[in-house]
């Protein structure tokens, strides 16, 4: 069983970890500590795929670890909510008003007028949906709907192939064509680079398909930079090619595939010059694109999360995810689709989860806002966030605002730093980071299975997840209280003993097909007859335009600039957020600037309707005209009037999934203090 070293003990030690942080490469880690202090942290080589070096983002972890920023003990609320002034309390004190209020809103509104608010990006398997899970569902509070990313791929993934599992990073050398289709490696998933460039050294092509000119986009061979949620198009039309041309694999097709028909019917909607109107790229370059692709194998098409952060984010994701199965891109290595491995070692938390779900209301975590201050059956009496800084990461910020300012509200916030959401908890609750607890990371690029150890002792009065929420459930009559030890050694438990054991004695587990799979020879989709369904009933059931529908721009002659708020080299969503010095950038092209009369460094307004954030522009050509960008997880603090991208984006949903729709904020811009 894993222990914790005594910091006493620890002298000077290098102590090997993973980094389980919302990144697809899931690192091992190095992390050498001085008299029980981080010093530095450092690549290592457990998982192969991350090649022993790591990013920026975490090799000044230590700086979040320490920062001044840090939640160092409980406290509550003293003053006004918002302003952030707090009286420290003991860990006691603060659970037992937790637990009080828990029971005195379940007395008066009914147990679902809790809502724990939090999202599982940059956590193991140990820190969400262990005793959290336990404590919530066996309470009856209402559930949460966590798509604030990932939900449209996810339900298009797993309506398509079940969630196969895809390409990993080390068959990408085989392959003769890599498409990176709404993905910034360069951003988020550093650790494809190298193959990236192993690959191209062995002659394969890169086509890159992303509205900004970014590095990666710089060196491709063909770069499509669609205009923001036109990619379904763009996908239908290949589709129609490849179809019309004689390309499709109809062999294929037969064996392993349903629904070929109705998604060609559909693509047929969308020939090369059509697509690329609605698109605004230029018809011959699509047409080389989808050439190129009919012609080249092995194809690999890398599908990111870029493409579905807008209404046709779902059908754009299950169009592309079907380019390999009617182009016949299958069994070769280096061929078919490459996207989240999450699910390759088939463990679930249901596997230790023994409370199961209730049957209560289900808040899509999208509509925080409107959940605050709409919801009435029965009103949100308290808010539980942990893992997540709402208040800058969810659309429609403005009125997440308002409801957080609720007097009537209690919200608890259970963080490592003081987020902008934290600023306005009743009580908040100091959390460990991942170098202070274990867990177990699962890697979503590699297929990777690490375990997560303590390097230094919490800092603070930090507590892990797992203690402090079955601490809670105690005090409540739910359950015993675990230390995270035991929780660990629980949810060991119960995954695949080899897996386990290797867990636990080597710090990682051996993957599934030496960590390559190829599709449809190693592996097959997980759907009941293990054939890739092309037109899903229920994906059509749920689109609003049906499946593969593409609902037109909801830019208006008031607010005609596509705003997008791409993933940054600098934060994992908003976390590390609090360590940036400078403020924020909008970049915008010369077009749109000499027609605002704009320049750089010029103070803006960016307004639509739902509110306006006020910060510098930057004039480039790296951005379309027609479409601005404002990094996405920026704090509160980096922009001039306290707003950031996410006061712009309306509540709307994606078609699949219940994703947010990010893209589709439409915004208009003038110089600040021009109205
Ligand atoms: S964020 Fe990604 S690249 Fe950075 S250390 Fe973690 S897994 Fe590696």
């Amino acid at each position: 069983m894993p222990r914790r070293q005594e910091t006493e003990s620890w002298g000077h030690s290098t102590v090997e970890t993973a980094c389980p942080l919302d990144c697809p490469d899931s690192c091992t880690l190095h992390v050498t500590v001085e008299n029980g202090r981080i010093v530095k942290i450092d690549g290592g080589h457990t998982n192969p795929s991350t090649r022993d070096f790591i990013c920026g983002k975490v090799r000044r972890f230590a700086d979040r670890v320490y920062g001044e920023d840090r939640v160092l003990y409980p406290s509550i609320r003293k003053g006004p909510k918002g302003q952030g002034v707090f009286t420290r309390v003991s860990w006691d004190e603060a659970l037992d008003q937790i637990a009080q209020r828990m029971l005195e809103i379940r007395n008066q509104f009914g147990a679902e007028a809790i809502l724990p608010y939090c999202y599982g990006g940059s956590n193991g398997l140990l820190t969400q949906d262990t005793a959290d899970a336990t404590l919530f569902r066996s309470f009856g509070t209402s559930r949460l709907a966590r798509t604030v990313c990932a939900a449209p791929t996810g339900a298009a993934n797993l309506g398509l192939y079940g969630k196969m599992a895809g390409v990993t990073y080390q068959d990408y050398v085989h392959a003769r064509l890599i498409v990176l289709w709404g993905v910034n490696p360069a951003a988020s998933g550093i650790h494809l680079i190298p193959f990236l460039k192993d690959a191209r050294a062995a002659g394969a092509k890169l086509v890159v398909i992303d509205p900004r000119t970014t590095s990666l986009a710089r060196q491709a061979d063909l770069h499509i930079a669609p205009h923001p949620g036109t990619d379904l198009p763009l996908a239908l039309a290949i589709h129609n090619y490849l179809f019309e041309r004689g390309f499709a694999d109809t062999a294929f097709l037969d064996e392993h595939a349903r629904g070929a028909d109705r998604l060609r019917a559909r693509a047929a909607e969308w020939p090369i010059a059509r697509a690329a109107q609605a698109a605004g790229v230029d018809a011959a370059v699509l047409e080389q694109f989808a050439d190129l692709y009919a012609r080249t194998s092995p194809a690999l098409v890398r599908c990111g999360w870029g493409l579905e952060r807008n209404r046709n984010g779902g059908s754009a994701a299950a169009a592309v995810l079907a380019l390999p199965a009617v182009a016949g891109k299958f069994r070769m290595r280096g061929g078919g689709f490459s996207m989240s491995n999450s699910l390759a070692w088939g463990i679930k938390s249901a596997q230790w989860n023994d409370v199961p779900e209730p049957p209560t209301r289900v808040v899509n975590m999208n509509h925080l806002g409107r959940a605050l201050l709409d919801y009435d059956d029965p009103p949100v009496k308290m808010l539980f966030v942990y893992n997540c800084n709402p208040l800058v990461t969810v659309p429609d910020q403005n009125r997440i605002m308002q409801g957080l300012q609720r007097d009537d509200l209690f919200t608890v916030v259970y963080e490592q730093v003081f987020t902008d959401t934290a600023r306005f908890a009743d009580v908040v609750l100091p959390a460990t980071t991942f170098l202070e607890n274990y867990d177990i990371a699962k890697g979503y690029g590699p297929i990777s299975l690490q375990l997560v150890r303590p390097v230094i002792e919490p800092v603070g009065e930090a507590r892990p997840n797992a203690e402090a929420f079955s601490d809670l459930a105690s005090r409540l009559g739910i359950a015993d209280a675990e230390e995270e030890t035991d929780t660990l050694l629980r949810v060991v438990g119960r995954i695949p003993p080899e897996i386990g054991s290797e867990l636990l004695e080597q710090g990682a587990a051996t993957p599934p097909f030496d960590g390559g799979p190829v599709q449809f020879v190693d592996v097959f989709p997980l759907t009941a007859d293990r054939k890739v369904d092309l037109f899903p009933e229920a994906l059509d059931a749920e689109a609003p335009a049906g499946l593969y529908g593409f609902q037109p721009d909801p830019a208006t002659a008031k607010h005609p600039l596509a705003l997008i708020s791409p993933a940054s080299e600098k934060t994992v969503s908003s976390t590390l957020g609090e360590l940036r010095q400078r403020a924020a950038v909008l970049q915008m092209h010369p077009s749109d600037a000499s027609a605002r009369g704009l320049s750089s460094d010029d103070p803006v307004r960016v307004f639509n309707d739902l509110g306006e954030v006020h910060c510098p522009v930057a004039v480039t050509r790296d951005v379309l005209p027609g479409t601005v960008s404002l990094s996405k997880g920026i704090w509160r603090k980096s922009t001039y009037n306290g707003a950031t991208g996410t006061a712009l984006v309306p509540d709307s949903l994606t078609d699949l999934g219940g994703g947010a729709c990010f893209n589709d904020a439409r915004v208009e811009v003038a110089l600040l203090g021009r109205h």
